[in-house]
């Protein structure tokens, strides 16, 4: 087993606020949390990030998303969520097995502001995206 705190919280070695496990996953509260009730629902199995992930496991992974973040929603009186996932260091990833962020929303403690955004200059949006289509060709 690699050295991964979310390993040895699966595999017990580790308490967490564990709120619900199945087969394919562990979902337990982010112990910083954004929102009382962040949740964080990953693989059981260790997978960095979602570009390592095998594509039944991830799909399995977010089928089960949508059962969770009800629970979550429910529990603490949240009427929205928000889903993250941080792929890579400079996205703010600390932690290198797959998980998904479950940010509730619309409660009581939620004076979260939105992340913002940016204008284009002129053509500069169908440059872009002629740029990344072309990864595409490539690959
Ligand atoms: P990320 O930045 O996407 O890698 O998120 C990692 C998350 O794991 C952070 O939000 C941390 O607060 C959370 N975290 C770290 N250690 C623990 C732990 N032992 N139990 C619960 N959550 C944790
Ligand atoms: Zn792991």
């Amino acid at each position: 087993m690699p050295d991964c705190i979310f390993c040895k919280i699966i595999s017990g070695e580790i308490p967490s606020a564990k709120v619900y496990e199945d087969d394919v996953v562990i979902a337990f509260l982010d112990i910083h949390p954004i929102t009382q009730g962040h949740t964080l629902v990953m693989p059981k199995t260790h997978h960095a990030d979602l570009l390592e992930v095998p594509q039944d496991v991830l799909q399995a992974a977010v089928a089960r998303i949508p059962k969770i973040a009800r629970a979550v929603m429910a529990g603490v009186g949240a009427t929205s969520f928000n889903v993250g996932v941080n792929s890579g260091k400079a996205s703010g990833q600390i932690i290198f097995h797959l998980h998904f962020h479950i940010i509730p929303r619309g409660g009581r403690d939620d004076n979260l502001k939105p992340w913002g955004s940016r204008e284009y200059q002129t053509g500069q949006i169908e440059e872009i995206a002629e740029k990344i289509r072309q990864k595409f060709s490539n690959s």
